[in-house]
């Protein structure tokens, strides 16, 4: 039997490192519930990120998972990894490393594989743009299941209906993904408790998004929200193309607001931009 995850802590000295963004969960109850949102455990290669003591890791091979690869930054958190890894032979494997840095393209999975993480908050919204903005598409994951703070988890799924949240991150997530909240977590539930309520989000990929350039979907976004209460007619200047004939050009009023456009129109708007302009995607 492994030994308690508080027992793991005191023993390995792992108390949480704000930098890290370390909120362990510990409620064993809980971390099943992740575990058993993934569709088809048994036959996948998951992808976890930052462990840290182990509590999800243990649940994800508890409740089947076939194989866990797992990428932490924490040395100290290397040992009570090692302990899991001894405990379940051949079904966990341990990286040491920035999971900026990781590229999951590289694991050689024999099937499909899913990133599930309770995601370090100082980097969770930087790591799925990186998974999603990829120009490879489809992805080499089919499922994402990752826990945000409410209001991140918010913002991934928000679309022009709900235009306080949304912005970039809702775009993109909505362009190649269908991502929706499972559930809440209390701030309680961690150890340390953040400030905040956190959400449990599944993000399963699109086969078939439309079609549009990430790099140049990216730039129009980013000029759109950046002056989300200016009119597109004013927002688009930035893009150097006349943002008149670029408005015209995808069928759209130009004194509408970023926040009033829907994922559809911001694809039509960066196909037309590509027309316009000589931009090479990256
Ligand atoms: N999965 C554990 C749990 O649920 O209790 C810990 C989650 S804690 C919110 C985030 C974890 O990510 C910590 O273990 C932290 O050390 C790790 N981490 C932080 N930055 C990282 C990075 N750049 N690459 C990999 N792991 C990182």
């Amino acid at each position: 039997m492994l030994p308690p995850l508080r027992d793991v802590i005191s023993r390995h000295g792992l108390q949480a490192l704000k930098a890290l963004g370390q909120n362990f969960l510990l409620d064993l109850n809980l971390t099943s519930r992740i575990a058993r949102s993934a569709n088809d455990l048994e036959c996948a290669t998951i992808l976890e990120i930052g462990p840290g003591p182990g509590g999800l890791t243990r649940a994800l091979i508890a409740a089947g998972a076939k194989r866990v690869i797992c990428v932490e930054r924490d040395e100290r958190c290397l040992p009570a990894l090692d302990e899991i890894a001894q405990h379940y032979p051949g079904r966990l494997e341990i990286i040491h490393g920035d999971a900026l840095a990781f590229d999951p393209r590289t694991i050689d999975a024999d099937g499909p594989i899913k990133i599930i993480a309770n995601l370090p908050y100082n980097i969770g919204t930087a790591l799925l743009m990186k998974w999603i903005d990829t120009p490879d598409w489809p992805p080499v994951f089919d499922e994402l299941i990752l826990m945000f703070q409410r209001e991140v988890a918010e913002r991934i799924v928000a679309t022009n209906q709900s235009p306080h949240d949304y912005g970039r991150l809702g775009v993109f997530c909505g362009w190649r993904t269908e991502a929706k909240i499972l559930f809440d977590v209390p701030a309680q539930a961690f150890t340390p408790a953040p400030k905040v309520t956190s959400s449990v989000v599944k993000l399963i990929p699109r086969p078939n998004p439309l079609a549009c350039s990430p790099a140049l979907l990216a730039r129009v976004t980013q000029a759109a929200f950046g002056q989300r209460r200016k009119m597109l007619r004013q927002s688009l200047k930035s893009l150097n193309v006349d943002p008149l004939n670029l408005c015209e050009a995808a069928g759209l009023d130009p004194t509408r607001r970023a926040e009033t456009v829907s994922i559809e129109d911001f694809v039509a708007i960066t196909n037309c931009l590509s027309r316009m302009s000589n931009f090479i995607p990256q």
